[in-house]
């Protein structure tokens, strides 16, 4: 196979570290700056690498000032830390994101038909790695939707499978989002049920290709379950609710209480807690 990777890129050389040393690396989403603000504090408290993703509606909604933001929280760090867009959708956001400072980029092409995924995610891989951004793309579809990423609420989830695993490694993506019984938001009344052997399946094929795992659809997931993920060769934990209910929680009860300069530096604390943990759980504390 041999891709060319992107041997200076940073997220790439955060999850080959990763994978070579079989830890995770937390994927916060970040939606404003104490975001921004709160998990980089909890990368450099706890010595740990970091992955701060932002949504395509990020960019919208801030101008790309979010983006400029992060990237500049990452180069001033004193840990390494990835700047990476989750879920573009769409082909015209992708060109705009390759102009922005990310380090990689999700070229999300699940919500089409299957051939037309891997032709798109092919050419958009391509389009990327000319300007230096690392990819990450989906093959099948995860079930489910989550606030930012709305238009693929009512599309039914698609398993991945073998023969896509090693298409999609052939178009020279970097990282790899299974679908394998995992759901973006709620778990509903069957609860988390994983097709660990389709993940097996997958892992040995990325693996063999030098392209990482992506978990999508972590919702308060246990520890154990967390670890045993990462055993089975993911990486990149993608995460939401689970870093920023506290946050949200704290808001909730201080707004309007104490002061707002409080209230900001409080809740960035909360959130740093949150983050924390999630290093812990992911075993990337201490690994920066
Ligand atoms: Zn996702």
């Amino acid at each position: 196979m041999g891709h060319e990777r992107l041997e200076n890129n940073k997220t790439i050389q955060i999850l080959r570290a990763a994978s070579k040393g079989k830890y995770g690396i937390p994927a916060p989403l970040a939606f404003n700056i104490e975001h921004i603000l709160g998990f980089v504090k909890a990368a450099e408290r706890k010595r740990s690498p970091l992955i701060i993703q932002l949504f395509p509606w990020a960019i919208t909604w801030s101008d790309g000032l979010l983006v400029h933001a992060a990237a500049h929280a990452a180069r001033n760090a004193t840990v390494p830390i990835a700047v990476h867009l989750d879920h573009c959708q769409e082909e015209s956001m992708v060109k705009r994101a390759a102009e922005l400072p990310f380090d990689s980029i999700m070229v999300d092409m699940s919500h089409h038909s299957k051939a037309e995924n891997l032709a798109k995610t092919k050419q958009w891989v391509a389009y990327c790695h000319a300007r230096g951004k690392a990819t990450e793309a989906e093959p099948g579809r995860i079930e489910g939707g989550e606030d930012g990423i709305a238009d693929t609420v009512d599309l039914s989830g698609v398993m991945t499978t073998q023969e896509e695993a090693q298409q999609f490694v052939e178009s020279g993506v970097d990282i790899l989002a299974p679908a394998f019984g995992n759901v973006h938001g709620e778990y509903g009344p069957r609860g988390i049920v994983l097709d660990w052997d389709r993940l097996a399946t997958v892992q040995k094929i990325t693996s063999a290709g030098d392209v990482h795992l992506a978990l999508h659809g972590v919702l308060f997931f246990s520890e154990e379950l967390t670890r045993n993920l990462i055993e089975a060769g993911i990486t990149k934990i993608n995460l939401n609710r689970d870093t920023l209910v506290d946050y949200y929680d704290h808001l909730k009860k201080n707004v309007g209480k104490i002061p707002f300069t409080q209230l900001l530096e409080e809740a960035v604390e909360v959130l740093a807690e949150a983050t924390g943990k999630q290093m812990d759980i992911a075993l990337s504390t201490g690994k920066a």
